[in-house]
């Protein structure tokens, strides 16, 4: 985005050894009265933290990870990383500053050339942002700080209660992590140690240090507000999807016919047997298994909360119907099916004839390609009641992928008394 001077000269052709260090010490006062920390707060399963370090331990050009925290949430932390080994810990200091030079302390014996200082409070960084920096780095910079123009116009609320406009122009929201020459960064902190800067690269500026910018990321939210953590969820949900899984399992008895019209139907397949399965419908132990998969994904209910048994409009109805009737409870939500597997379970009859059959009917039924299909099926080697023929087990698991919808403003967080005020202000 813009040009520094060309700094640092340890471009050799040598492979530059690039730390990472993460601030994970406020005490988030604006998050609320929350009794876990913003920075180890639940955010789509994992603790906001583990985001960030996740991100960079995945990446080979970061040798080693420093993490800095308050001394009294080590449980958290210990927590949050699960067993992560080869992760350092240093408690911070009073202040965002000390912390961070308590952090660049720890790491010199690292000896490193670069080090990315990165607040856990953005877990939604991404490689492309991390790629920025370290690209300017190793192209010479001495410092490379993620950012991006001021777009919002801008609006002074002085202590009188007057708003005022202020001009946007050549404004930069600046994120990180904020990459650095380690030796300079370090030398920074260390002489500086009694000021309480907002950001590392404020330390470059005071004494006319070149600091350059490079492209951040709309996406490298920082969480501020409890509600900061949905729109987080959004993002990483959109950058994962929101894939799901779902499981079905059914019991069908098998009997003898009582009637000629009653045949054995497994995965809409008639297959000749001497009993037939028992039930309301045409008893298809296969697309009822399928069938509560799908409701699952969606977590809406099961096959008989839908079909009842009770109900005369399902006697000796087609299972197919169920199965398509899912289906579009899925696809009315937005879903789509990406994969179904079926495992039948019986002695007799024999599934393996019909195997290729079902699959075709179970694809159309759902219009999957065949190859998004399985059918398999197993003995219980003569235990159990498969095993003595008295009835069949079926089970599914289907994959799907919804787009995701934001948890409603406010329904999963409070809005923290600060969005409020400033609500009134407007
Ligand atoms: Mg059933």
């Amino acid at each position: 985005m813009s040009k520094g001077s060309q700094g640092n000269r340890i471009m050799n052709n040598k492979k530059p050894k690039i730390a990472a260090l993460i601030v994970a010490a406020g005490s988030g006062t604006r998050f609320g009265n929350a009794a876990t920390p913003k920075q180890y707060a639940p955010l789509l399963g994992r603790p906001v933290l583990r985001w960030s370090v996740d991100c960079l331990r995945s990446r080979e050009d970061i040798a080693h990870i420093c993490i800095v925290i308050q001394p009294e949430h080590k449980s958290f932390c210990q927590n949050a990383l699960g067993g992560l080994d080869h992760i350092q810990i240093v408690d911070g200091g009073g202040t965002r500053q000390e912390s961070v030079r308590r952090g660049l302390e720890a790491l010199a014996a690292q000896a490193p050339d670069f080090v990315l200082i990165h607040d856990a409070a953005r877990p939604c960084v991404t490689d492309t942002v991390v790629d920025y920096v370290i690209q300017a780095l190793t192209a010479g910079e001495d410092s490379a700080i993620p950012a991006l123009p001021v777009t919002d116009t801008l609006k002074k609320l002085d202590v009188k209660g007057e708003i005022t406009t202020h001009p946007r122009e050549g404004l930069y929201a600046v994120q990180t992590p904020q990459g650095f020459s380690f030796a300079k960064i370090l030398a920074q902190h260390q002489a500086h140690a009694k000021e309480n800067l907002t950001d590392d690269a404020a330390l470059f500026e005071r004494d006319g240090l070149p600091v350059t910018l490079v492209t951040g990321s709309r996406d490298n939210i920082k969480i501020t507000y409890a509600e900061d953590i949905d729109a987080a969820a959004g993002i990483l949900s959109h950058a994962c999807g929101d894939i799901r899984t779902g499981k079905g399992y059914d019991v069908h008895r098998l009997v003898p016919p009582r009637d000629d019209a009653r045949q054995l139907i497994i995965g809409g397949i008639v297959i000749p047997h001497d009993k037939v399965l028992d039930g309301h419908s045409d008893a298809d132990v296969g697309l009822h298994a399928i069938t509560d998969a799908l409701l699952g994904t969606i977590c809406d209910g099961d096959i008989g909360m839908h079909f009842s048994p009770k109900d005369m409009r399902w006697k000796g109805a087609d299972s197919g119907m169920f199965l398509q009737h899912a289906a579009q409870l899925l696809a009315a939500q937005g879903g789509v099916l990406m994969h179904a597997d079926l495992t039948v379970i019986c002695e007799a009859p024999k599934i393996g004839p019909h195997r290729d059959a079902m699959r075709k009917r179970i694809a159309d039924l759902l219009h999957l390609p065949l190859n998004r299909v399985s059918v398999k099926a197993t003995t219980t080697e003569g235990l159990g009641f498969t095993g003595r023929g008295e009835g069949i087990a079926a089970e599914a698991v289907v994959t799907v992928r919804l787009p995701f919808t934001p948890p409603a403003a406010g329904k999963t967080h409070q809005q923290s008394d600060d969005a409020k005020i400033m609500r009134i202000a407007q």
